[in-house]
């Protein structure tokens, strides 16, 4: 199994539009980072977390040829703004199968009206299926069995997912100790850090560190990253042995 990072950036990605920050105006591709999204696959399967603003561009970037499905975390705009996108691999394999929370769906429905109805549809418009993801329930996407983690981004809920032995978290603040002990000593946790200062709905530096130290995965791989971090090269010297920052088009077998 194979995960490619198509972003790895925070909300507004980096470089920041109109920004004169030092890290936005780097030359090392590695503190480029589109809106965060991951793309993970095998022979068997082919699923994309999250369908923020820079879809169109990671599926040209990665050559994704095929989606089984899309999952979602949650409706932030910086992880769905990018569903419209969707069009090409809808000519081509029909309607697309979304997993996400009911809440989700219902306001993925109210944003995108036009992709969920079903009546009287405009013919070049996508076409969903949508999915409800509920809490303690796995589901599964070919063969592949898929556990949702639920966590808690301020007062929001919002799903991490658990593949194999992959666990995606983003925009997390908090996670309650029995998501803790379903995710334990995995292979690869990817977790998002936003900066070194705190914040109210993110992980800082700190915290995404002492949740690592926690969850005691083999690699840790940080995303979700602010030009307030600081440059990929020098924040990388900073991190224990078994933690990176992972930054955008990296590919990672698991
Ligand atoms: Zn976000």
């Amino acid at each position: 199994m194979k995960v490619y990072f198509l972003g790895t950036g925070t909300s507004q990605g980096i470089p920041v539009i109109g920004s004169n920050h030092s890290v936005c105006l780097s030359k090392d591709k590695k503190d480029k980072r589109l809106r965060v999204a991951v793309w993970v696959y095998s022979d068997d399967f082919s699923i994309v977390i999250d369908c923020g603003p820079d879809f169109r561009q990671q599926m040209l970037t990665s050559k994704c040829q095929y989606i089984d499905s899309l999952l979602i975390t949650h409706e932030h705009a910086d992880h769905t703004a990018g569903l419209d996108d969707i069009r090409p691999f809808y000519f081509k394999q029909g309607d697309i199968s979304i997993y996400a929370h009911t809440r989700v769906l219902k306001n993925l429905a109210k944003r995108f009206d036009y992709i969920f109805e079903s009546e009287n549809k405009y013919p070049g418009a996508p076409s969903v299926i949508p999915i409800e993801v509920k809490e303690n329930e796995s589901f599964k996407i070919k063969n592949q069995i898929i556990e949702p983690i639920n966590v808690w981004h301020g007062n929001l809920q919002v799903f991490g997912y658990k593949i194999r032995d992959f666990v995606y978290l983003t925009d997390v603040k908090k996670v309650d100790q029995t998501e803790i002990e379903k995710i334990k000593k995995c292979k690869v946790l990817v977790v998002n850090c936003l900066r070194e200062e705190p914040h109210n709905t993110h992980f800082n530096l700190e915290e995404a560190l002492d949740f690592i130290s926690l969850v005691q995965p083999k690699k840790a791989y940080l995303t979700h990253i602010s030009h307030l971090l600081g440059f990929h090269g020098e924040v990388q010297k900073k991190l224990p042995k078994n933690v990176f920052l992972a930054y955008d088009n990296l590919e990672i077998s698991i």
